[in-house]
């Protein structure tokens, strides 16, 4: 992943001991200025939009998407040809249903014509290469603007302030971070910038979760960060310890995985608090969270436009019919997505939530690409395959992948590659992953032509014959394909 030159890429590509020793100061200084004016401005901006009227909404929304249907236009040659096809003038844009009159475009569409659709030379200053994962299909690559994790992350404290989160709080993160050992043997790294500590999700074995907890008891109120299977995890292990769940969590944040409902049940009984998920993705299109009253997911209006479509491509407009997300972003003028399809799925609830009276489309049961599993390592931990979703140069010939475990601390690496695989791509490919994976699971590979699918078509990361494993719902009915 090429990045360019930011201060939020600096600081995270700085190593451990940089921040440590920086810790001092930064402790001194309040969090909004050390995030920068950038951050400091989206989040006023965020504050006021937060309950704007529908109506002032949609007039927002069709602004911005006509200001990327017009950049895009001027110049991507990928959507100027697409938009003549569909005799679709940006300039004549008057409300967002207009972009119905656009085909939607996928994962398949961007990697095929990724250079066509920049706006500018992608080499510029201040622009990343960004690649990220998927349940199906290729791993997505795209350019992205550098200053989209200051706008992402002021609507994110915002999102977790409804739930009690406060910006500064000491947050204690189980999530895919790669965190080395410190004198005493605890896995754990503090990053002063967000006041983050974070512990290693590739090492759970109880000894491991005792100390995090104990560690996680002396940080004073704080917030937890985990993904759902993690903070499961840890509840699980705190209620069997019996009196030793610390008592000082005031909010457990969770997102990248669905969250299902038993999970929030274990977690806000063990840990005394309330559970704040949300809902996002790399692609930066839309962004949903809670309220401060209902779990039903608020869509923002004002970070990007969200369509639900049904499986003919028409607007799911009746509470309860499920559909599929499809953005439009409002951030990344560099590549921009209309009408992307995330092969996320929803259910409509409805355009106003009756508990806090915001005015925005509301969603429920969000089905991710990501189901929930785990790889389980011999010392027990269990490893969550949102943490080591690798998709890296390595798997450039790679059009899909998949985890079969039937003993701990083994699986094999199914992969689907269309050119096939020289000896040396497939050492790079598992050098990576063992890399990752930190000799938790040793992992060999296996050249195949299909993977196992699910009876609704999903495929899952994980295929495990191991308790402890993969355990979504829906991957106990598997068929080949
Ligand atoms: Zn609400």
């Amino acid at each position: 992943m090429k990045l360019a030159w930011s201060k939020k890429n600096a600081w995270e590509k700085a190593p451990a001991w940089v921040r440590a020793a920086a810790g001092p100061l930064m402790s001194r200084i309040p969090v909004p200025w050390l995030l920068g004016r950038a951050f400091r401005r989206h989040r006023r901006f965020v504050a006021q939009v937060d309950r704007w009227p529908a109506q002032r909404a949609r007039e927002y929304q069709v602004e911005q998407l006509r200001r990327i249907c017009l950049l895009a236009q001027a110049r991507s040659e990928f959507y100027r040809r697409q938009f003549q096809q569909a005799g679709f003038e940006a300039g004549d844009l008057k409300s967002p249903e207009d972009l119905s009159g656009l085909p939607v475009i996928d994962k398949r569409v961007v990697v095929d014509n990724l250079e066509a659709m920049c706006t500018e030379a992608p080499d510029g200053p201040g622009i990343d290469f960004v690649s990220t994962g998927g349940s199906s299909g290729l791993p997505l690559r795209f350019y992205a603007p550098a200053s989209r994790s200051a706008v992402e992350f002021a609507y994110l404290v915002a999102c977790w302030e409804r739930a009690g989160y406060q910006l500064g709080m000491p947050t204690a993160v189980l999530r895919g971070q790669i965190v080395k050992s410190i004198h005493n043997g605890m896995r754990h790294e503090y990053d002063p910038l967000l006041r983050r500590h974070y512990y290693s999700n590739f090492h759970t074995a109880p000894e491991e979760l005792a100390r995090y907890l104990a560690h996680i008891a002396g940080l004073g109120p704080c917030a937890l960060m985990a993904y759902p299977t993690s903070a499961t995890m840890l509840a699980r292990f705190a209620s069997r310890q019996g009196d030793k769940a610390p008592h000082n969590i005031r909010v457990v944040l969770m997102g990248s995985e669905n969250v299902y409902p038993f999970e929030r049940q274990i977690v806000e009984q063990v840990f005394g608090c309330r559970v704040m998920s949300w809902y996002g993705h790399s692609e930066k299109l839309v962004l949903a969270s809670e309220c401060e009253c209902a779990s039903a997911y608020h869509v923002w209006p004002t970070y990007g436009y969200c369509e639900l479509l049904d499986e003919a491509g028409q607007p799911v407009r009746q509470v309860g019919q499920r559909g599929e997300i499809v953005g439009t972003g409002f951030i990344n003028h560099i590549v921009p997505l209309i009408r992307y399809r995330t092969g996320d799925f929803a259910r409509y609830v409805g355009q106003r939530c009756s508990a806090c009276g915001r005015e925005q489309m509301l969603l429920e049961d969000i089905e991710g690409r990501y189901l929930q599993s785990c790889l389980l390592a011999a010392d027990g931990s269990a490893i969550s395959a949102v943490a080591f979703n690798v998709h890296d140069e390595t798997f450039n010939n790679v059009e899909d992948y998949q985890f079969h475990q039937s003993e701990a601390g083994k699986a094999t690496l199914w992969v689907v590659a269309s050119g096939g695989l020289s000896p040396r791509q497939a050492e790079k490919l598992l050098a990576n992953v063992n890399g990752r994976l930190q000799g938790q699971v040793r992992v060999d590979l296996r050249c195949v032509e299909s993977l196992v699918v699910t009876e609704r078509g999903k495929k899952p990361r994980i295929i495990s014959t191991v308790k402890g494993g993969e355990n979504a719902p829906d991957s106990a009915k598997l068929q080949v394909r």
